[in-house]
């Protein structure tokens, strides 16, 4: 089994490592620098973003963390995740810093006030274009949306209906997945598992 470190400074770590053992892989929380070294792969949570940039900071995580993944560590980001691991934030604080890992463009808390939390289904390419699949329960918690993209990155999912439709919230850059809503609160394991199948390979 890969073993999958989540980044777990701040946010939704437990649901995340529910979510990576029951998809084949061994879940450890990383809070030290060491136990970088230990790791296939690394989940960014769900949290808050400058929170869990400080924070990085303050556990000498930040730095370590920057070196792996440009080195190539396989990584997935969720919510705040996704917002870490962007080159470009809109709407951030000015101090806050990321790891500037995917080549996209996105806005934090995107969705605007009436609808900061809600969920849909939607199409997620690789995933529910398998024959037989389901389409994928999308839950959004005060989530960004990619604004734009570099043109090596892969949409994979984007809001299919109501004021935000079309909106791109599920990318991929090599070996650096990233998704607007929560997969690791539905219980549907899908993407979990396409993220543990991207770090074997
Ligand atoms: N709004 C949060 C931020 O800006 C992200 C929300 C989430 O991860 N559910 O970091």
């Amino acid at each position: 089994r890969p073993r999958i470190g989540v980044l777990a400074l701040q946010g939704d770590v437990r649901e995340h490592i529910h979510a990576l053992e029951a998809s084949g892989a061994d879940a450890l929380p990383i809070r030290r620098q060491s136990e970088l070294d230990e790791i296939d792969g690394i989940v960014i949570p769900g949290g808050e973003s400058t929170t869990m940039s400080k924070l990085l900071g303050i556990f000498d995580l930040f730095d370590p963390l920057v070196e792996r993944l440009s080195d190539g560590l396989p990584a997935y980001g969720s919510c705040a995740g996704m917002i870490m691991l962007a080159s470009t934030i809109l709407d951030t604080r000015p101090d806050a810093r990321h790891l500037d890992a995917l080549d996209i463009t996105v806005r934090r808390n995107a969705f605007g006030r009436q609808v900061e939390s809600f969920e849909t289904d939607l199409d997620f390419a690789g995933i529910t274009d398998r024959a037989g699949s389901q389409p994928m329960r999308a839950v959004f918690i005060r989530a960004p949306w990619v604004e734009s993209i570099s043109p090596d990155v892969e949409v994979l999912a984007r809001v299919p209906e109501g004021p935000a439709e079309g909106r791109i919230v599920a990318v991929r850059q090599g070996n650096v997945l990233a998704t607007s809503f929560h997969p690791e609160v539905t219980g549907d394991r899908r993407v979990h598992e396409y993220f543990v199948e991207m770090v074997r390979r």
